[in-house]
């Protein structure tokens, strides 16, 4: 049975008391038999993590940022590496969004390297995939996914793999109010996890933690998480609004 995760991508919002606000109201609305069902991550703007952490540090919330660089130090003006995350409290790191593939021309080669230092470091990676609108109307959503796996997972031994949490985020859901239907995400679940099943085992297949991401909200969230395939999701602008993450963590099944 694969615990179920509720991920919450603050992106590039919130100063340091907005974040305090937030994150005190979230832990006010939980409470402890929720973390039996699920494990919940706040992944804050990196100017947050700190305050953050030390309003999470005492209770089953873990924290996880949003990017990092593949490098251990040097000369990378505005880059963060996983050292500086382990050194501020994060347990996870969202690698490879579709907006930073967008706007900041990552690519599946630079996810792989940063999959590979966030292991190093005992960071659980968070890899994202998914199509654009124009791949799953030329109807080659699969494949595209398929290759951003096979590609972000070079090198990865099965081992690694248990630390690894995949995030199917169809680029056209994200942000857009208009979220995959529960069928159309499953399929793609079930697609990775065969993926998976080729290039490792059954076994590994079966273990790995895939999410749904792209305009999950508290009114669709209960329909998606039902659904054999989808291990819980990654949540964008509804877990800015601490009622509505705190009512999505909840439809957990
Ligand atoms: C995301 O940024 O990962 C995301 C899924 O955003 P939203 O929920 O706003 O679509």
């Amino acid at each position: 049975m694969r615990k179920k995760i509720i991920a919450g991508n603050w992106k590039m919002n919130l100063d340091i008391q907005l974040s305090e606000q937030l994150i005190k109201e979230i832990l006010k609305n939980l409470n402890k038999e929720v973390f039996l069902k699920t494990d919940v991550v706040v992944c804050p703007p990196f100017t947050s993590l700190l305050t953050v952490f030390n309003l999470i540090k005492d209770s089953d919330i873990k924290l996880g940022a949003q990017n990092m660089h593949y490098e251990n130090e040097g000369a990378f003006t505005g880059e963060v590496s996983a050292i500086m995350l382990k050194s501020v409290g994060c347990k996870y790191v969202i690698l490879g969004h579709s907006e930073r593939r967008q706007y900041f021309l990552e690519t599946d080669k630079t996810v792989n390297l940063k999959i590979k230092k966030a292991l190093e470091y005992s960071l659980n990676p968070i890899v994202c995939v998914g199509e654009t609108l124009e791949q799953r109307e030329s109807g080659i959503q699969e494949s595209i996914v398929e290759e951003q796996v096979k590609n972000c997972l070079k090198e990865i031994t099965s081992e690694q793999l248990k630390k690894i949490i995949i995030a199917y985020e169809p680029v056209w859901a994200i942000g857009t109010g208009h979220t995959a239907t529960p069928t159309q995400a499953n399929e793609m679940h079930k697609k990775i996890r065969s993926v998976i099943e080729d290039l490792y085992s059954t076994e590994c297949a079966k273990e790995l933690k895939i999410l749904y991401g792209g305009s999950v909200n508290e009114k669709n969230s209960a329909d998606l998480f039902a659904q054999s395939d989808i291990d819980g999701g990654l949540i964008g602008g509804a877990s800015l609004r601490s009622k509505s993450f705190t009512e999505i963590i909840f439809s957990v099944v």
